[in-house]
């Protein structure tokens, strides 16, 4: 059952990693997805989770990854600081997505006995420690990529950098939405949608949360691979 919503997800996502990572091959030794690009002028690669040195031959389109060396010497994954930084954002934003989804069904419903006013103020607080946080997480990672892997341009790190702007701006967008006061009404906490405009901001409000928690969710499981390997 697992396995056949992984593959179903596997296969919705094919087209939009194709476009991120291009041909890709994979790593003998810890058999991390690792993109043609990847390869430098003289056909190298090292892997970023094992220090595999690949030396990659195409013969007839037949992607052969051979390893021809190990670096040796590599800080273990778990000692790095940005796996541990990514913690705040990665942890956060899904709980702040929980309590706007609780004043959602709360507004819908109007149960009396729900203290909607204090999970309004404390989705606000966790929204804006996530999103506040996540240029730390970003920089602990920026950092890492320089550090442990030379800066080399692998398209894995593209893509995390990409999807990392993506979540601060659309994460900034929600926590002005919401603190504006425009989505949630400040007396009860519940979606005020008083107005076009107001409803608008709700829709806008809720639209950026959903997405984000896709973006978060992508540079976990993309971190993931990079820390454990597959
Ligand atoms: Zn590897």
């Amino acid at each position: 059952m697992i396995k056949d919503l992984m593959d179903i997800a596997g296969r919705a996502v094919r087209p939009f990693k194709r476009r991120a990572y291009g041909r890709t091959f994979v790593c003998p030794v810890c058999h991390l997805e690792l993109a043609f690009a990847d390869v430098d002028g003289n056909g190298l690669a090292v892997c970023p989770v094992c220090g595999a040195v690949i030396s990659l031959e195409a013969p007839y389109g037949h992607a052969v990854p051979v390893v021809v060396d190990m670096e040796i010497n590599r800080a273990q994954p778990k000692l790095r600081l940005h796996p541990m930084a990514s913690h705040l954002p990665v942890g956060l934003f899904p709980v702040a997505c929980l309590g706007a989804g609780v004043l959602l069904v709360a507004s819908l419903l109007a149960p009396a006995a729900w203290p909607t006013a204090l999970i309004e103020r404390a989705t606000l607080l966790v929204l804006a420690l996530a999103v506040g946080l996540s240029p730390l997480t970003i920089a602990a990672g920026v950092s890492d990529w320089r550090r442990r892997y030379g800066g080399r341009p692998y398209r894995i790190i593209r893509l995390k950098l990409a999807f990392s702007a993506c979540f601060v701006v659309l994460g900034g967008l929600a926590v002005a939405l919401h603190a504006s006061g425009a989505v949630f009404s400040p007396a009860t906490g519940l979606i005020a949608a008083a107005s076009p405009l107001e409803l608008l901001a709700a829709v806008a409000y809720f639209a950026t949360l959903a997405v984000n928690l896709v973006v978060v969710g992508t540079l976990g499981h993309v971190g993931g691979n990079l820390v454990f390997g597959r």
